[in-house]
């Protein structure tokens, strides 16, 4: 299939990755990509960049090289009640796109019942659209609940390039990766691919999701990144549907 978009990826300002915003959008322009997306660390990730960073994202034009820009976060997933690692403030005024998951250095692995319930609250908080790389058998989930999870909330599971790849840390994506992907289809769930890349050469190189999608014949219509639209859709009716919910609650 033909990968439109790209919208988890990295730069110096995380800390450990090695190229700049200019160098991954042009990046993204030659790959034919029509969106990228700028998606730093929050805080608690070693060298990753301070709140004033996202502060001042609203100086960075929103098309370059022919490329829609969206700056956002990857924001962590703190505890087993979902906590973020960003202000709601921050979180809402200064990002377009809000992927949160679970890294190493800031979250305490619990049982399956609890690194489910962190994903589940972090699925259901109307501030993150994405959730990362689901899908370490060090941090052990149920695939089924997080699976219902997204499609009660819109909310989009990842299918991260980087996890997929030989020179990743994480343990067991392919596998795991199957057992949510098999969920998504019997359920008709979306989902989202991206690359997490920490340097401009992998921007929208889809290499081992693609075959990974291929290998289980998964249908192309659940993976957004056939069309900008379609991903713009799923964000707004994400953010929706949840403060709606919102309002009625405090009413
Ligand atoms: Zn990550
Ligand atoms: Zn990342």
């Amino acid at each position: 299939m033909e990968f439109k978009l790209d919208v988890h990826t990295h730069t110096i300002a995380s800390g450990h990755a090695y190229a700049t915003v200019t160098e991954m959008v042009k990046a993204a322009s030659e790959r034919g990509l029509e969106l990228i997306g700028i998606t730093e660390h929050a805080k608690g990730i070693p060298g990753t960049c301070d709140s004033m960073y996202f502060h001042n994202m609203k100086i960075i034009p929103r098309k370059m090289y022919g490329v829609e820009v969206m700056m956002g976060a990857e924001i962590n997933i703190l505890d087993y009640d979902g906590t973020l690692s960003l202000d709601e403030k921050i979180i809402d005024k200064t990002l377009d796109i809000r992927i949160a998951g679970i890294h190493d250095p800031c979250y305490t692995v619990g049982t399956i019942a609890q690194n489910t319930q962190a994903l589940v609250k972090a699925i259901e908080n109307p501030q993150v659209d994405i959730i990362s790389h689901p899908d370490d058998s060090r941090i052990p989930v149920d695939y089924e609940t997080i699976v219902d999870a997204a499609k009660e909330n819109h909310t989009l599971l990842e299918i991260n390039n980087s996890s997929l790849d030989c020179l990743s840390s994480r343990v067991g994506a392919w596998d795991n990766l199957q057992v949510m992907l098999r969920f998504c289809e019997d359920k008709k769930v979306p989902v989202i691919a991206n690359t997490d890349s920490h340097f401009a050469d992998a921007v929208g190189v889809f290499d081992h999701v693609s075959v990974l999608l291929e290998e289980m014949n998964f249908p192309e219509e659940l993976v957004v990144n056939r069309s900008v639209d379609l991903l713009k859709e799923q964000i707004q009716k994400h953010r929706t549907i949840r403060k709606i919910g919102k309002q009625r609650c405090s009413s």
